[in-house]
């Protein structure tokens, strides 16, 4: 993957800056670049907005999950550890309990005998676990026999996505609805265009990229108060937000529905079920299914063909984790 800074030449930066797709990338996004460039016009240009968005899906936990193999480890590293430290931050503001920003004690569960410790940065208390540690939190999965415990973010992008775009509108940033078809469109007007469309790169006429594609999640929101620590085992995951307990999910490449489906449901409730069994007696608030924008590498780059368009898509099921780093 090739990474690229914006580079321009003159001490105000670009004039007028375009960003097209208004999900956590593009929010994240129009934000940094508003931040480094405070004399610059930008307009943030999306067909859909909270609550319509991916991220308005998933739980966010900041946690890796589901990118595309061929990310560079060392630059995940660096956009990992960036956005914990946006997430420090925002935990030390009297809003973060608005904006849905809290510590999240974290297991990880492996069927494999032995847990692999990645070196996360800036995740705290990242370690195994002791075998008693395991058995208590495994549940009645006993296929499960080894996994690490950390203390990580959540950032419910519900909560935290009408916070995010506020602030950029208070900064004078510009938010148009519209459907972007090319991103050419946009450089006849703009010094500088940032491409987050996430899925919406292989329809764009002059990305097309078919290297990206869905990897789809289906989700519960239950009303479970009482659990009150995120669980990942495989494909079945049990993590709490401040309003709900989101249970999971699936991954189905090339799959684009996005209705939740009976069967997938009965799998979701079934697997969490085994790992805390208090799941079945807890009401179903909302189900759910949206797109994971997934790609080989995550797209981090200057185009080759434009120079004024960069592009920053395709976080699979990490668009949260890695949020402000990529921005
Ligand atoms: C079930 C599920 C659970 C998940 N859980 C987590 C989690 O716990 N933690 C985590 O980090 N990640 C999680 N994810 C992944 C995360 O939600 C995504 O990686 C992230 O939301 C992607 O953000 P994005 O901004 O790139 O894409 P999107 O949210 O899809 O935003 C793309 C935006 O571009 C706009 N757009 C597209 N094409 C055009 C166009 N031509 N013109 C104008 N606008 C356009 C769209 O309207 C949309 O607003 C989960 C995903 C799912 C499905």
């Amino acid at each position: 993957m090739e990474t690229t800074s914006v580079r321009d030449n003159h001490s105000f930066g670009p004039s007028k800056i375009a960003i097209v797709g208004g999900g956590i990338i593009g929010v994240c996004t129009s934000l940094a670049l508003q931040d480094q460039y405070p004399h610059s016009t930008i307009t943030l240009y999306s067909d859909r907005w909270t609550p319509q968005t991916t991220g308005n899906v998933s739980a966010g936990l900041i946690f890796p999950y589901s990118i595309g193999p061929k990310t560079d480890p060392n630059l995940l590293d660096r956009l990992l550890g960036d956005t914990m430290l946006f997430f420090q931050k925002l935990i030390s503001d009297p809003l973060s309990g608005e904006i849905g920003v809290s510590l999240l004690t974290t297991y990880e569960l492996n069927e494999s005998t032995h847990t692999t410790i990645p070196s996360f940065p800036n995740v705290l208390d990242i370690r195994q676990l002791t075998e008693n540690e395991l058995t208590r939190i495994r549940g009645n999965n006993e296929r499960l026999r080894s996994g690490l415990k950390c203390t990580t973010y959540i950032a419910e992008p519900t909560l935290l996505l009408p916070y995010l775009m506020e602030r950029f509108k208070c900064k004078g940033g510009i938010m148009v609805t519209q459907k972007i078809s090319a991103l050419n469109q946009l450089t006849v007007i703009n010094d500088l265009v940032v491409n987050c469309t996430g899925i919406g790169s292989r329809y764009l006429h002059d990305v097309q990229d078919q290297r990206i594609h869905s990897l789809r999640g289906q989700v519960a929101r239950i009303r479970a108060p009482w659990i009150r620590h995120a669980i990942l085992a495989g494909l079945n995951y049990i993590i709490p937000n401040r309003d709900c307990v989101i249970i999971g999910g699936t991954k189905q490449a090339h799959d684009y529905c996005m209705e939740a489906r009976d069967s997938d449901m009965k799998d979701i409730i079934d697997g969490c079920a085994l790992l805390n069994p208090s799941i079945r007696k807890a009401e179903i608030i909302d189900r759910s299914a949206d797109l994971r924008p997934f790609r080989d590498s995550i797209r981090l780059e200057r185009d080759p063909n434009y120079d004024r368009i960069i592009h920053n898509y395709g976080h699979g099921g990490s668009g949260v984790t890695l949020c402000w780093g990529s921005a």
